[in-house]
């Protein structure tokens, strides 16, 4: 089968090998056999390994939702009476987790601060010092809105000597930066299948210390198709998930994780790393301006400054570029106007250089300046 290569440059559902996409087509099964039951703990075992974490102490529990849903299961499921959770908050998915907290209604400090910058660890560290009853610190690894990534490890820390659990979205990190649980500090992280995993989407999953996922079934019970430890339970009594699960991304994620381990993690680092520097020299060639700090940016997305030039208009550059076979993405930044070119999926240098082409062609046939004009 030929199937036609489109390159996403969005922030995930990213660019799949035809392996995968074709994993999918599968003799019809009954999810509630045990062949697929086996099929799921030997992925279960393997998201592990894509975390670094020691069997015997962590545990990886698989959900049917987009990533999202794991936001929702670990702040509902994780919080015990009467205590609190901290937000540090420097953008938009750690927004997404306070909006969670505060349709749950959980006790909470929204800890924000600017979405340019990394977190203040002195006021990270000041806020548990003040607030004795938090019980679970919440961060974001790479908020994929800006293309920031947050020193998680700094912040386990400062959770872990007070005591708190610590709770990372790792959704667009893991399986493209390299990560350790233990070295992290990090108590529960979470992917989806479709990001760093090069998958499909409808499956995502939490990899947490299992110990903790225990205790917490005594915590008050506030979702029932999102509780952790039910599902957790369901998978220890039966191999399975609670309700029907996706089959066919499952197939496809067996596949996904075949190929991850055959290139490895550092190579496939290697790969997103020449990925966004050959987006980085097509942006600068350009004159096209980004608005988070080298240091700082994870290597997985740029944000892109609009230029101030009256013919810029990003839909119609957006539809210029789609048409082409390749997709750009607006940026998640209230106050300035961005657009996002994102390293993830099996793509490599030649297609971003195939890109800036396209992208030029764009420029020149709405009358858009190169290099890109900016007022200051
Ligand atoms: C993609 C993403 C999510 C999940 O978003 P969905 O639209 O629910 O898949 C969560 N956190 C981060 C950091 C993400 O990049």
């Amino acid at each position: 089968m030929n199937i036609k290569r489109n390159v996403l440059l969005n922030p995930g559902p990213a660019t799949t090998t035809d392996t995968v996409k074709m994993a999918q087509v599968v003799p019809d099964i009954c999810p509630r056999e045990k062949e697929f039951a086996s099929m799921m703990k030997d992925l279960r075992a393997d998201l592990l390994r894509v975390a670094h974490a020691p069997a015997e102490k962590y545990t990886s529990v698989l959900f049917c939702g987009s990533g999202t849903i794991n936001i929702d299961i670990c702040l509902n499921s994780l919080l015990p009476e009467g205590k609190r959770v901290l937000v540090v908050n420097n953008g938009a998915y750690s927004s997404r987790a306070v909006e969670i907290c505060q349709y749950y209604g959980l006790p909470h400090i929204d800890l924000r601060s600017s979405v340019f910058e990394q977190p203040d660890l002195a006021a990270v560290k000041q806020t548990l010092d003040d607030n004795p009853d938090i019980a679970l610190v919440y961060t974001t690894h790479h908020e994929t809105g800006t293309g920031v990534l947050n020193p998680i490890r700094e912040i386990g820390a400062l959770a872990h000597s007070h005591g708190a659990v610590f709770v990372v979205d790792t959704t667009s990190s893991l399986g493209m930066i390299p990560f350790d649980m233990e070295h992290d500090n990090v108590d529960f992280c979470m992917a989806s299948a479709q990001k760093g995993l090069m998958a499909m989407t409808g499956l995502s999953f939490i990899i947490g210390n299992e110990e903790e996922i225990r205790r917490s079934k005594n915590y008050p019970k506030r979702s029932y198709y999102c509780n952790l430890y039910l599902q957790y339970d369901f998978f220890e009594r039966t191999g399975e998930m609670h309700f029907t699960p996706p089959v066919q991304t499952i197939y496809a994620t067996r596949q996904a994780l075949k190929e991850y381990f055959e290139v490895g993690e550092t190579e496939k680092f290697a790969r997103h790393r020449r990925v966004i520097d050959a987006i980085h020299d097509g942006l600068a060639d350009m004159g096209l301006r980004e608005v988070i700090r080298r240091d700082i940016q994870s290597g997985l997305v740029a944000s892109v400054l609009y230029p101030d030039d009256e013919n810029w208009n990003f839909e119609r550059v957006h539809d210029y570029c789609y048409e082409h076979g390749f997709t750009i993405y607006p940026g998640k930044i209230s106050t300035t106007n961005t657009f996002r070119l994102c390293a993830l999926g099996t793509i490599d240098k030649p297609d971003i250089e195939a890109f800036f082409v396209v992208l030029r062609e764009a420029f020149a046939k709405y009358g858009i300046q190169i290099p890109a004009r900016y007022n200051d």
